[in-house]
């Protein structure tokens, strides 16, 4: 079978795309990523049969941007989307899902994430909804803590099960589901809050009375007064343990139907979440160290990786290449048979070992009302964070993963080199396509409430 140990890991051309993202998704704590707590069996066996990226990184810690990056293969920087999460993409930007349905695709979303929700008057959307034809963000529930508005992992995947029952027989598709349940509040089902709960420390924090993480409990993430941190770090795993139990289901109903074979299948998170690192707890979008911006990235090729595909001694074909979101478009669409877009700076992810080693990538979190901005940039080995006004941070990551030890004195050549590669990142960027459109009053009142906006009186 030499034909097969030859062939690329991700070779095959797919019928179908289908995007599979949940929010708030620390790589670290699945099994895959080496997770010691049993996290995620669902999605530690669909990655498999898929090729699993251990150095996958979002555009930014927000939501917003992270996943208007990832339906347009652009950097925040050219989609007027910058700003946290204040900001709606350009309405003359092109989604994937635009450019598929004018190619004949059906288009269909199912999301759960309030920030997202497209419900005429009141919300009318961020942008993420251009293109879909079916954009399922039915959302009934309240979070408890803030008013907005979310579903769970069971109502996510009974939504995306409706479409599939009754999508049009004949023709190419493009799914998205987004599940939301790893944000907080962390509200796990009972009985996984149980499993999952283990005797905390004695570490107590405040309580805070605002939504930000720095040193204390977010406001928005209180529950029910309880301050010791582990308690958190647990509930977080059982949500994730959710999640994937409901992402489980529906990869067993795609497989049934006979689509996981015919389709390229993409997992990610739209970013991470930092649960005490750096003094932040519970809380992202306040910073771009690597519990923020480090995502995980599985990629299905129809069929499955290759049977010849080189795999790691628990069974899974991993790839060290440094990657984001920005390659997930050209992904799907080297996949599909189809050309990739003008503006496009990431590269198909089928061939791993045939993408550029020391690749510097790009992550930013730009102020919103008073936060501090902050930029990295990174090759695979080193990352480079800087804010306006202070020196710059290098950290190893390879030795240092958790972004302890600055080592910018000692390494002035690689702080020089990333800083030019910024300084070429930012020449290189084209100009924003469409202005930045400030939110409706609304949608910006709705974002006030799920703690992503400060108040302006706050
Ligand atoms: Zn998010």
């Amino acid at each position: 079978m030499v034909a097969a140990c030859s062939e690329p890991p991700g070779a095959k051309r797919a019928a179908n795309a289908i995007l599979i993202t949940c929010d708030t998704l620390r790589a670290d704590r699945l099994g895959v990523y080496g997770y010691e707590r049993a996290t995620s069996p669902e999605l530690d066996a669909f990655a498999r049969d898929a090729l699993v990226f251990d150095r996958a990184y979002s555009c930014a810690p927000w939501t917003q941007p992270a996943l208007s990056s990832l339906l347009t293969g652009r950097p925040p920087e050219e989609i007027g989307v910058t700003p946290g999460n204040t900001k709606r993409m350009g309405k003359s930007v092109e989604t994937l899902a635009e450019t598929l349905r004018a190619r004949g695709f059906a288009t269909a979303a199912c999301v759960s994430n309030g920030l997202v929700r497209k419900v005429p008057p009141n919300f009318a959307g961020i942008g993420l909804e251009q293109g879909f034809e079916h954009y399922d963000s039915e959302m009934t529930a309240r979070e408890k803590n803030r008013v907005a508005f979310e579903r769970d992992a069971s109502g996510t995947t009974d939504a995306a099960l409706a479409w599939l029952a009754t999508r049009p027989r004949d023709g190419r598709f493009f799914l998205w589901v987004h599940f939301q349940d790893p944000h907080g509040p962390y509200l796990p089902p009972p009985e996984l809050a149980a499993e999952f709960a283990r005797t905390p420390k004695d570490e107590k924090l405040p309580l805070g009375t605002t939504q930000r993480g720095l040193g204390q409990i977010p406001q928005y993430q209180n529950l029910d007064g309880e301050n010791r941190p582990d308690v958190y770090r647990d509930r977080y795993d059982a949500e994730i343990r959710y999640f994937d139990r409901e992402f489980g289901r529906l990869i067993a109903e795609l497989r049934a139907r006979g689509l996981l074979d015919d389709s390229i299948v993409v997992f990610t998170a739209d970013h991470g979440e930092s649960l005490g690192e750096h003094d932040q707890y519970f809380c992202h979008g306040e910073n771009v160290q690597r519990e923020q911006v480090h995502v995980p990235l599985l990629v299905r090729p129809p069929g499955g990786v290759s049977k010849g595909a080189e795999r790691d001694r628990r069974g899974y074909a991993r790839s060290n290449a440094h990657v984001n979101h920005l390659d997930v478009a050209p992904t799907l669409f080297e996949a599909l048979d189809l050309p990739a877009l003008a503006g496009w700076r990431g590269l198909p992810l089928s061939e791993p070992s045939t993408l550029p080693r020391e690749r510097a990538l790009v992550q930013s979190f730009v102020a919103q009302r008073k936060n501090v901005s902050e930029w990295a940039i990174g090759d695979g080995r080193w990352r480079l964070l800087w804010r306006e006004r202070d020196e710059p941070r290098l950290y190893d990551v390879l030795v240092d993963p958790g972004e302890l030890r600055d080592l910018a004195a000692e390494q002035p050549e690689v702080v020089a080199r990333l800083q030019a590669a910024y300084a070429e990142y930012e020449r290189s960027l084209g100009a924003q396509d469409g202005v930045e459109t400030a939110l409706d009053d609304e949608t910006s009142k709705g974002l006030e409430a799920l703690g992503y906006v400060e108040a302006p009186n706050r």
